[in-house]
């Protein structure tokens, strides 16, 4: 159970004094529900309101906090004049300008005769001196609380600056103090203020410096929440290490016989990662290994070999794709690779209705399936397997851990292999998959012509569609990759739609369309054909990013490249470059780019290095958004900044794992604290692991 300590952090915002049902919501979206997530609402900024000078000496540009006396209200004559406000100081006059400003409002608040201390900008329009739209404008007895450095936050619609920075005050006022669970050693040596001094210093900063990224109390959040991160990565695993697995020895008699079927040697790589995964087979430990390998780098044939093991010792081995299309893929390439050796394949997807489905379940519960290649739908209750022993999952981030978990949950001592075709950069596979050991086929199966990529402005589209149409009349086949829309799959969808129409238009009917919101049987009949060559050119949405096999397709366009991540740009050319005819990536881009995007287009035309474009990915967008993250289902982190931060992600790796090695149940004084840690950064399934274990 989580400490009661923590409780007020957990709590709804709507305990915070002024925070009703209306205002919820705003805060909700601006932050999160709870006190704790407006703990975790950075500023982005101060502003310094300490500087108080006469309105003569006022400059302009710069925030001041100015007292004066209200002189008249200078109400608006016509709607598109604001409304004025005279005031002065014994050194000069100022005019306070309000657009829209509402009279009975303002009178109010600036009644004429009295002294007020108003704060904002100041301007020198012509020989006057203004200010529009004050920040503050106070009664005089409350001119200290007016005159500090104060937090700039980020906002959304419905909320000022003002409102936020009260709010968070009082979930700061909320915050109990915490024991402390650093290091006492480090701890000293950093000169790290604890964790409520640090939330007071980023809330209530008594200058810029203090909420800088490398300042103490931004760097010690930074490090709590890692520490966190790496701890529990640590227990689970420690946990996993625990628990029992089953020998599977290396298959004599089904890998060789595939072995001779398949049209190509191995790769070093392959041949390695191999290995690599028959040894943890081979022991009593239950295997949870990532195959990581750029696209192209034969994953597949890596796991089915793996696969033979399983099924040579009598059991069963699952495949899990994250899409119809691809698991058919899957089908398409393995069935007949192991039906030679006599082996039972079948296939398992949402699709599969009635009778011809429980046939199915039937056959995997009795041990007539061998091989089961599937969707989602393989998680399904009544998804029984007679003898489960091994799992692969591809595509690893379309699923989530828990799924992984329910997966193995279908089996005995179940050994795990995950693959991903994201190259993920060695900082975030600490983050990541610290749970999991790692392979790695850093190695193309030979004869991969290199892509060459080109990027152009859209302007230039009737160029393209030339060059297009005279490579379809040379027997080409073409991606044509239609622009990502933020947050609407309606508009990607109409994009398209246009595109292909288009298309259709100039080169007739060898145009086809595939997308998100087609029906599985249609959207197989499209690739089938695409596949097939009866389609030359293939517009679609990104559906088509996730491992798609057209060998023969050797021309890549991608329209309006600018909106795509690096890592998914990098996802979309490994389409091509497949086969063995010369293959090109033309990125079409709207101008004028930001500095950004092109140094993004410019990476992906100097290199074709996953693993480069990875690191260079993560120094480009920094922070949350690594490899679009929210579509890649890495971790999120609220405070650490991987770009910024990573130096403190080595010392908090070693410090969990010393951690673990002197009190892995976490039962001294350190550790009572290191729980509250964990709960606090909402690791508790971590902590569970020590009950159970
Ligand atoms: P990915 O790692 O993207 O899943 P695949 O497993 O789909 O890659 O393999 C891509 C293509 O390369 C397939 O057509 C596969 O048959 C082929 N391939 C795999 N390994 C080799 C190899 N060692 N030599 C030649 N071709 C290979
Ligand atoms: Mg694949």
């Amino acid at each position: 159970m989580r400490p009661s300590l923590l409780n007020p952090l957990f709590a709804a915002i709507t305990t915070l004094a002024g925070i009703g049902p209306k205002m919820a919501p705003l805060y909700e979206r601006l932050a999160g529900g709870r006190v704790l997530d407006l703990l975790w609402h950075l500023p982005s900024g101060v502003i310094d309101r300490r500087f108080a000078p006469k309105l003569a000496d006022a400059p302009s540009g710069k925030v001041a906090t100015l007292t004066v006396q209200i002189d008249a209200h200078i109400p608006s004559n016509s709607p598109k004049r604001p409304y004025r406000v005279r005031c002065s100081d014994e050194t000069g006059f100022l005019h306070l300008v309000f657009f829209h400003g509402r009279e009975d409002w303002l009178r109010r608040q600036l009644p004429e005769g009295e002294w007020r201390v108003i704060s904002g900008v100041v301007e020198h329009f012509n020989t006057e001196i203004q200010m529009t739209h004050p920040d503050h404008m106070v009664p005089v007895a409350d001119k200290e609380q007016v005159m500090s450095i104060e937090p700039v936050y980020p906002l959304t619609g419905g909320l000022t600056g003002r409102m936020v920075t009260k709010t968070v005050r009082l979930a700061v006022e909320q915050a109990p103090q915490l024991p402390e669970w650093q290091d006492e050693a480090w701890f000293r040596r950093q000169g790290w203020p604890s964790w409520r001094q640090a939330l007071e210093a980023l809330h209530q900063p008594q200058s810029e410096r203090e909420i800088v990224e490398d300042s103490p109390a931004r760097r010690r959040l930074a490090y709590d929440e890692l520490l966190a991160n790496q701890l529990a990565l640590m227990m689970v695993r420690a946990h996993m290490r625990k628990l029992k697995g089953r020998i599977i020895p290396l298959s004599q008699h089904l890998r060789p016989q595939v072995m001779t079927a398949l049209p190509f040697s191995l790769t070093a790589a392959q041949t390695r990662s191999l290995g690599e995964i028959d040894a943890d087979m081979g022991q009593p430990l239950r295997m949870l290994r990532l195959l990581q390998g750029d696209v192209g780098s034969g994953k597949t044939v890596v796991a089915l070999l793996s696969m033979l093991n399983a099924v040579e010792a009598g059991a069963q081995a699952a495949l899990m794709a994250p899409t119809e299309i691809l698991a058919r893929q899957h089908l398409e390439t393995i069935g007949p690779l192991v039906e030679t050796a006599g082996l039972r394949v079948s296939l398992l997807t949402g699709r599969d209705k009635g009778k011809a489905r429980n046939a199915i379940l039937a056959d995997l519960a009795e041990g007539r399936i061998d091989i089961i290649i599937g969707t989602h739908a393989l998680f399904q209750a009544d998804v029984v397997f007679a003898d489960l022993a091994f799992a692969v999952i591809d595509e690893q981030h379309r699923f989530g851990v828990h799924q992984r978990l329910e997966l193995a949950s279908k089996g005995y001592a179940v050994d795990m292999l995950v693959m991903t075709a994201t190259p993920i950069p060695r900082t975030l596979l600490l983050t990541s998959y610290g749970d999991m050991d790692v392979s790695r086929l850093d190695e193309k199966p030979p004869g991969r012509q290199p892509v060459s990529t080109r990027a152009l402005p859209l302007a230039r589209m009737d160029e393209v569609v030339d060059g297009i149409s005279r490579a379809v009349s040379a027997g080409a086949r073409i991606y044509w990759v239609c622009p990502l829309v933020e947050e609407s799959e309606t508009s990607d969808l109409a994009a398209a739609e246009e595109r292909h129409r288009h298309l259709s238009q100039l080169l007739g009917a060898c145009v086809g369309l595939v997308h998100g919101k087609m029906k599985g049987p249609d959207k197989d009949k499209v690739m089938a054909a695409f596949a097939g060559g009866e389609l030359s050119v293939l517009v679609a949405t990104t559906v088509i990013e996730v491992g798609v096999n057209v060998p023969e397709a050797t021309i890549m366009v991608i329209e309006h490249a600018e909106r795509f991540g690096l890592a998914q740009l990098h996802q979309l050319r490994g389409r091509v470059g497949r086969g063995s005819g010369a293959s090109s990536c033309l990125l079409l881009y709207g101008a004028p780019l930001s500095e950004n995007a092109k140094a993004r287009l410019e990476i992906m035309r100097a290199t074709e290095d996953g693993f480069l474009i990875a690191e260079e990915d993560l120094r480009l967008r920094g922070g949350g958004e690594i490899l679009g993250t929210r579509q890649s289902g890495l971790p999120e982190f609220k405070l650490a900044d991987l770009a910024l931060h990573d130096d403190l992600l080595a010392v908090a790796r070693d410090d969990a794992n010393l951690i673990l090695t002197r009190d892995p149940d976490l039962a001294s004084e350190r550790g009572q604290a290191l729980r509250v840690l964990l709960y606090l950064f909402e690791r508790d399934a971590a902590i569970h692991t020590i009950r159970s274990g």
